[in-house]
């Protein structure tokens, strides 16, 4: 996904990351931190990125 919101693509890299470790009882941990961060209740502006996708 590349419209979630900064602190979401944190949560998300910290899952895969953890993932990629092995533990995966931590990825499960950031998968619901991200799932249920309060800023999917109000408009996420979307932010163009210059990076390459
Ligand atoms: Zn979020």
């Amino acid at each position: 996904m590349n419209d979630v919101c900064p602190t979401c693509r944190h949560y998300a890299a910290l899952h895969e990351q953890a993932k990629r470790a092995g533990d995966y009882s931590k990825a499960t941990d950031y998968e619901v931190l991200r799932r249920r961060h309060p800023a999917h209740t109000v408009h996420i502006p979307r932010q163009p990125e210059g990076r390459a996708t």
